[in-house]
């Protein structure tokens, strides 16, 4: 036996300075089946006991966006840290002492925690095409996660969204893998970056500035036919390779330590019982040594009624290759029936040891051992000044100019800040919430002041020149539409949040009314739209033609000001479209990539403001 073997065989898996496949080699013989299917299961905060925690050596919790340590309410990351570390120091009285690992959906910046720095949803990140921007932005959000207690984000959805009607459209980056690719830089920023000998498909987290990451949902989850959310994508396993799995390959040479699988079915397949996609591929072919994450449930959907005949979804899970099971609610049928096929064959030792190790090696990588606890040093980078700047850059690279002057040589922006009266209307003018969309403070979302932040409303008074009045009705009312004396009008309308839904506004259409507020305005005053939504929306000829100025602004989160910085032309618009605008929804679905194709506007479509010339 060599030296080398000689030093491995006698590390004691508590030994920060020990090699890490030692160390899993050291506990793992150590773990009863009891403790390792507990290893296995991840469960929500909300049934978390110290007993749970400490007896079934539970091996991840989670919060489901909107479920802090006081339920719904506005809490502060202090509080979440202390919650957090009370967690882990169960787990750490645990037999073995192995550490717990927390995880949370923050997929756009700290989403859940008040005060947090909430950056575009990934479409309008998608429309800056700016990969070190999201790399940035994935350090901050890091920052601002561990601020918290909490090692592990659900993020970054690596989602190529082919069809706008599916819910989750803005949690994608683009309809074109190429700008999803490029997007997964996040990965490094939320993870570190790896040193350049780092294996590939090797699980990386640089140390307690960083989160774990989870690339998701593997795999064809925005190509669903129809954009249903949760259906069926069918494609050939070149195109899926092709369209849907590339930006998983960036994301493993990035190192990344957890991939969730799709609640979607590939050719009819659910993903969640996939071999051939979980373990031929992913785990085999593409080398991931981190470990795959059930999405929420996602166990029970394997059969109909949703969870009936449990052990067969275990089973046909495991097998396939889920190593961790998000439950998260009844956790006991979950250990009991995985022990019971364990203990009957219908699941191999091996698979289990597979799991655990992969499970082990993120947390000892991740360097949960040595550092089980929040450093609360960070909880200063909580809603920063220098994140909430970044934030407003990424604003402004995101918003896409649609449409600017009736006719393209007599520019309709910049805007500007001097004019004596300025009319700002619409549902989506001074609405934090609606401007942060879904995933923040609560899962779907909500409406007006949720979190710290600026609305356009707020922007606009802030960019203005000292004697310029604004005017600010949500519905302006005839008489004020009547006044004529405003030298134009700001009208921001567009969607309400909504979350992970089967055909929300399948329509399309602005909602709230949006198109009659931009139509009454745009009657009375030269009109600048700013159109807050998770995708495309109808734009009906009539309407464009009626508006000076079209600005898509996606969902822009809490920085307004990026809006302002860009429409009184302190900032050129950089933003080009990450999807194709159709023009009726009886096209969908339509990208670049298909053949009858006749968009609004086609993907990568963006003008440019020169600023006006000085009248004199
Ligand atoms: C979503 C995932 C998310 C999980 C945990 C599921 O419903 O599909 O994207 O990470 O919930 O909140």
């Amino acid at each position: 036996m060599s030296k080398a073997a000689e030093v491995e065989e006698c590390v004691d898996y508590r030994d920060s300075k020990a090699n890490v496949e030692a160390r899993i080699k050291d506990l793992l013989p150590r773990m009863t089946l009891k403790e390792k299917v507990g290893q296995m299961t991840q469960i929500e905060r909300r049934v978390a006991t110290h007993e749970a925690i400490k007896h079934l050596s539970i091996g991840s919790i989670l919060s489901a966006c909107g479920s802090g340590p006081f339920g719904k309410v506005k809490t502060e990351s202090s509080h979440w840290a202390d919650m957090v570390d009370g967690f882990q120091k169960s787990a750490l009285e645990s037999r073995l002492g192995i550490p717990l690992i927390y995880g949370i959906d923050a997929v756009h910046g700290n989403n859940n925690i008040h005060r947090a720095t909430i950056f575009p949803h990934n479409i309008g990140l998608g429309a800056t095409g700016d990969a070190e921007l999201a790399r940035k932005i994935g350090e901050a959000t890091a920052l601002e996660v561990r601020a918290s207690g909490i090692h592990y984000t659900f993020a970054p959805c690596v989602a190529v969204c082919r069809d706008p009607r599916w819910g989750r459209c803005y949690e994608s980056y683009s309809e074109d893998t190429e700008i999803v690719r490029k997007m997964t830089s996040i990965v490094t920023g939320l993870q570190g970056q790896p040193p350049l000998e780092h294996p590939k498909g090797y699980p990386f987290v640089a140390g307690r500035n960083n989160v774990i990451a989870c690339a998701k949902h593997f795999v064809g989850d925005g190509g669903t036919a129809g954009g249903i959310n949760e259906g069926n994508t069918i494609l050939s396993y070149e195109e899926l390779e092709r369209i849907h799995m590339a930006p998983y390959l960036d994301c493993i040479s990035q190192g990344v330590s957890t991939i969730m699988a799709s609640y979607s079915s590939w050719n009819g397949r659910k993903l969640h019982a996939d071999h051939f996609l979980l373990t031929e591929i992913l785990k085999d072919k593409l080398g991931f040594k981190g470990f795959v994450i059930s999405d929420w449930r996602g166990l029970d959907r394997l059969s109909e009624p949703r969870g009936s005949n449990y052990r067969y979804c275990i089973s046909s899970a495991i097998n396939a290759g889920i190593d961790m099971v998000m439950v998260p609610f009844r956790y006991e049928p979950l250990v009991e029936d995985l022990t019971f096929l364990v203990e009957s064959g219908e699941i191999p030792m091996a698979r289990i040891d597979d799991a655990v190790e992969r499970i082990l090696r993120v947390k000892f990588v991740a360097g949960l051992f040595e550092f089980p606890f929040a450093s609360r040093s960070l909880l200063d980078t909580v809603g920063c000044k220098l994140h909430r700047d970044l934030a407003r850059e990424a604003v402004r690279k995101s918003l896409v100019l649609l449409k600017n002057g009736k006719d393209p040589k007599n520019p309709f922006l910049p805007l500007d800040r001097n004019a004596k009266r300025i009319l700002v209307a619409g549902t989506h003018a001074d609405d934090l919430g609606y401007q942060c969309g879904g995933w923040t403070a609560d899962w779907k979302g909500s409406s007006h002041s949720i979190t710290i932040g600026t609305t356009i409303l707020g922007a606009i008074k802030e960019a203005i020149g000292e004697e310029t009045e604004i005017v600010y009705e949500k519905y302006p009312s005839v008489e004020t539409l009547a006044r004529r004396d405003f030298a134009f009008a700001i009208v921001a309308v567009g969607e309400e949040p909504y979350v992970e839904t089967l055909g929300y506004n399948s329509e399309l259409i602005i909602p709230l009314k949006g198109a009659d507020i931009i139509s009454a305005v745009a009657d009375s005053i030269p009109t600048l739209v700013i159109l807050v939504s998770g995708r495309p929306l109808v734009l009906e000829p009539w309407l464009l033609d009626k508006i000076h100025a079209l600005i898509a602004a996606w969902l822009p989160g809490s920085e307004g000001g990026g809006i302002a910085d860009v429409v009184f032309g302190d900032h050129e618009f950089e933003g080009r479209l990450p999807v194709t605008w159709f023009k009726q929804v009886e096209q969908l679905p339509l990208h670049a990539g298909v053949d009858s194709h006749d968009p609004l506007f086609p993907l990568g479509f963006g003008l440019t403001c020169t600023k006006k010339k000085s009248p004199n």
